[in-house]
């Protein structure tokens, strides 16, 4: 089966691109942890640190899966109003096409704190089913690359933002240097297809993630589509070596 984007119609991706996470949902977050070694937990942290979390602000996590970013952000936001003696509560949005990946995050629980603070909402960041200028906050963690309008999504991204607000996009990327590349290509096309060969049973649809990740933009080139869709001060910061960017900008 090719996966390739350039051969499948608009709709037949979308529902690929569901049907991979659908497959992947109950053992995505183990998975994450194993190939990733663990270091996506310190990149989102990473994210959420430069997102800076406000009192009473709002988030909205697009791509969200189950609800990482938001979690931290309410509890970043949490220990700022505490700092301050601030009673605004910070909220969150967490978006996804996938509603089995939703149903993992709430299985999956929050805080007696956070009772009552996220949204689960089903949807496509391509369209938003959200109202303008509704958020202080917009994240997305390792999902633009795959929809398949990207600029129509980031465009998305930055009608939902206040004026001022700030936009985080966590992607994987180029690595900076040639023999790290190497040493990332082995791991990604060897090791990672087999860990979702025997622990998510998939091997099929980790060698699609593996592939999206090398069809993506490099750091320069997707800062300047984020500047096409309207963004201001648009910057980024590679995270291990370039295996990740940060790319952050302001509407
Ligand atoms: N952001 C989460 C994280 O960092 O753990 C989940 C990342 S997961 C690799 C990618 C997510 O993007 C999946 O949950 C998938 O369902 C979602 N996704 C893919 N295409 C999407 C789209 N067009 N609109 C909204 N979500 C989408």
């Amino acid at each position: 089966v090719s996966f390739g984007f350039t051969d499948v119609a608009r709709e037949e991706k979308a529902g690929l691109v569901r049907g991979v996470f659908d497959r992947s949902a109950r053992r995505y977050d183990l998975m994450n942890d194993l190939m990733s070694v663990g270091v996506h937990r310190v990149w989102k942290d990473m994210v959420i640190t430069r997102a800076n979390p406000q009192p009473g602000e709002r988030l909205i996590d697009v791509a969200g899966g189950t609800g990482d970013l938001a979690r931290s952000f309410l509890v970043k936001a949490d220990r700022a109003a505490a700092r301050r003696g601030d009673p605004r509560r910070a909220e969150a949005i967490v978006l996804d096409i996938n509603e089995q990946m939703l149903r993992a995050g709430v299985k999956r629980g929050v805080s007696d704190r956070q009772s009552g603070r996220i949204q689960w909402v089903t949807g496509n960041a391509e369209c938003l089913p959200l109202p303008d200028r509704s958020a202080h906050c917009v994240t997305i963690s390792t999902g633009i690359r795959n929809v398949t309008e990207r600029l129509t999504a980031l465009r998305e991204m930055r009608r939902v933002l206040k004026p001022g607000g700030r936009f985080l996009c966590l992607e994987f990327t180029r690595p900076t240097s040639r023999a790290w590349e190497k040493i990332y290509d082995a791991w990604s096309f060897n090791v990672i297809p087999e860990l979702g060969a025997h622990i998510a049973k998939d091997r099929e649809s980790y060698q699609y993630l593996v592939e999206s990740i090398r069809r993506f933009p490099d750091q320069e080139t997707f800062a300047a589509e984020l500047r096409e869709a309207g963004f201001n001060r648009v910057s980024y910061t590679n995270f291990s070596g370039g295996i990740a960017a940060l790319h952050t900008g302001w509407a």
